[in-house]
């Protein structure tokens, strides 16, 4: 009865979904979410826990956050000619630009791989999704975008830059020519900014169809739940009308803002796992059958040989460490496996369990 009265009202393409999955870390070295694995020096959270007594949890949050955006403009470099609309975490604001172009027949248009709450947003939206495949470098295949947004003319187009799960930053050019191309909006997703060579920042404002994400996620505050869409203010006073009320809650707002005035903290462990990175990089292709991508974020996406993906993932479970096993989507990610860039001595934890079971299993 219960069952069949939740199948009757619950939209068929919501049923056939399964809940975002996040898996139980407690124990593990935690290399698979690309969080930022350091804590703050003690003084610094003294400092916050100071500034957070005087917040008033009675009230609700500045609706417009300002202090908070006039912050996150001189952290992000966003163009004074430029709107700012937060969210909470770029995922709801990947789902506000949606639900505000969504309509019967419309698509979202993403090269793959790709972050996967595209395709979930799309869904849960109604919208149709279209991915199309990168190049075999992992690059945009201009040909490829220019047929697929001829014959879908996609109301949004989204390019992680760098890109998730596959680390690279696509060409500059080549993001250029699908922004000309596009019929629609082009969202250039920089989630990995702080680990990154190249920003679409400055780009805003030279076509009329372009907007860039960011988030404070990747940099170091995942907790926060903070995201931002800088772009002209004609979409995003759109999209602002699709906004709940006080979609950063006070917590947030004050943290961020307390945080972001101490940039030099964050910058400090970003560089240092950028500079990781290169060495994790380096001990990962040394490692025999081991193939890793370059990368300009904050993780790196290996290959191992052929069907031990699996076996590579549970035997570094077994040895207390979770990455994110990429090979069961198949396709370009066939026998691929992504590691976070973790504090060095995770990184060599991480080297050397992949190291036993490589020898163990392959
Ligand atoms: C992690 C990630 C996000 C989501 O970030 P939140 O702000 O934490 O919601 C968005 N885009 C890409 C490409 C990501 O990898």
């Amino acid at each position: 009865m219960l069952r069949e009265l939740v199948d009757r009202w619950v939209r068929p393409e919501i049923r056939a979904l399964n809940a975002y999955h996040v898996p139980d870390a407690r124990g593990y070295i935690k290399l698979d979410a690309m969080e930022n694995p350091y804590p703050w020096p003690p003084e610094l959270v003294e400092q916050w826990l100071t500034a957070l007594r005087s917040v008033s949890l009675n009230r609700y949050p500045d609706p417009a956050s300002s202090r908070l955006k006039t912050r996150l403009r001189t952290t992000m470099g966003v163009p004074d000619a430029m709107g700012l609309l937060l969210g909470n975490g770029s995922d709801e604001l990947i789902q506000m630009i949606a639900m505000a172009v969504a309509g019967p027949g419309r698509s979202i248009l993403v090269p793959e791989p790709a972050f996967a709450m595209y395709r979930i947003i799309a869904t849960l939206v109604g919208m149709d999704y279209v991915g199309v495949p990168l190049d075999t470098t992992f690059d945009i295949d201009v040909d490829a975008m220019a047929a697929a947004l001829q014959a879908h003319k996609p109301a949004l187009v989204f390019l992680a830059h760098p890109n998730n799960p596959t680390g690279n930053q696509f060409s500059i050019e080549r993001i250029e020519r699908v922004i000309e191309m596009a019929p629609g909006l082009v969202v250039v997703d920089e989630a990995y900014a702080a680990f990154a060579r190249h920003s679409f920042m400055d780009a805003l404002g030279r076509y009329d169809n372009l907007l860039v994400l960011r988030t404070v996620s990747k940099m170091g505050l995942a907790g926060l739940r903070l995201g931002l869409l800088a772009g002209p203010a004609c979409w995003l006073d759109e999209f602002d009308k699709v906004r709940l009320p006080y979609n950063i809650n006070v917590l947030t707002q004050a943290s961020a803002e307390f945080a972001l005035t101490h940039r030099e903290v964050l910058d400090g462990q970003t560089a240092r796992i950028r500079e990781d990175r290169e060495r994790l990089f380096k001990a990962l292709g040394d490692l025999p059958g081991v193939q890793p991508f370059p990368s300009d974020a904050n993780f790196v996406l290996f290959r191992v040989p052929a069907g031990r993906a699996a076996a590579v993932f549970e035997g570094l479970k077994s040895h207390g460490v979770l990455i994110k096993n990429l090979s069961v989507s198949g396709g370009a990610l066939a026998d691929c496996l992504r590691v976070t860039v973790g504090a060095p001595e995770e990184n060599q934890a991480f080297l050397a369990a992949l190291n036993e079971v490589l020898r163990a299993c392959c």
